[in-house]
This record gives C-alpha cells, structure tokens and sequence, in this order.
C-alpha cells in the first residue's frame, strides 16, 4: 500500500534500524522501545491487521514466529524469556495499521497488560 509507514519501512523509502530481512518479512528496532530490547517483525505484504490474515497467510505467520525465536536466541533472552505482542484495533490499542509483531525482551514483564 503506498500510503502505509511499515511498508515504507519494509521496501526502504522511510529509514530504521533492520535487524532482521528476508523475502517475507522484515524486522527493525521499534521507535519507541518499551523493553531493553524491542523489535518490531512485519511481513512485507500489507496486512492491515489479525482481522485480514487470510488462509494462505498461515505459512507466513508461522514464519513470523519462527524469525521472533530466532531474533530472541540472538538477543540472547530466549531462555529468561520474552513477550511476542500483536495489537489489534483501537480498543487492542493498534496505532499502525500493518500487522506488526512487536518482540519485547530483556526485562521481566508485568502481566496482566493494560
Ligand atoms: P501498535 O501501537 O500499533 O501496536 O505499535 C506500533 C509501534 O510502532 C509502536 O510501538 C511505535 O513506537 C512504533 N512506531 C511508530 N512509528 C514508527 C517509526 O516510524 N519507526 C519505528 N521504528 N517504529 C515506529
Ligand atoms: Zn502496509
């Protein structure tokens, strides 16, 4: 979409810190962090959020998965453990309308959310 931030994000167009990328998805420091470590997993196709994902997009979000353990592993807070969250809509307090995977870790996290 060619008015979306996060897929100006992921073909290049708007500068950010890539940590992660490949043909599917890209994965970058999240502006605003909330933990020691906070990232932000997004596929390159334009999801608008968990609403949309369809059928097809299941190996997709699998793969979303397995980069955020992946990312973890390297992060080095796989053990100690971390928190995969996905907002959904103005009441899930979704702001950016891509679905986006933040990965928050490096820090013990409070529950339940707010
Ligand atoms: P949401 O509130 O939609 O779940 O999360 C959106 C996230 O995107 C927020 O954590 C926010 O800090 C981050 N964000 C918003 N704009 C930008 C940006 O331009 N660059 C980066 N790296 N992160 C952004
Ligand atoms: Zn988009």
């Amino acid at each position: 979409m060619s008015d979306c931030l996060f897929c100006k994000i992921a073909a290049g167009q708007i500068s950010s810190d890539i940590v992660y990328s490949d043909e599917q998805v890209v994965a970058f420091k999240d502006i605003n962090p909330q933990a020691p470590v906070h990232l932000l997993i997004i596929p390159r196709k334009h999801i608008p959020n968990v609403n949309s994902i369809e059928e097809d997009d299941r190996t997709l979000i699998g793969h979303i998965h397995h980069i955020a353990a992946k990312l973890a592993k390297e992060q080095g807070f796989a053990d100690d453990g971390y928190r995969i969250v996905v907002n959904c809509g103005e009441q899930g307090g979704q702001t950016v309308m891509h679905l986006h995977f933040h990965l928050l870790g490096g820090r013990s996290l409070g529950w339940p959310p707010g």
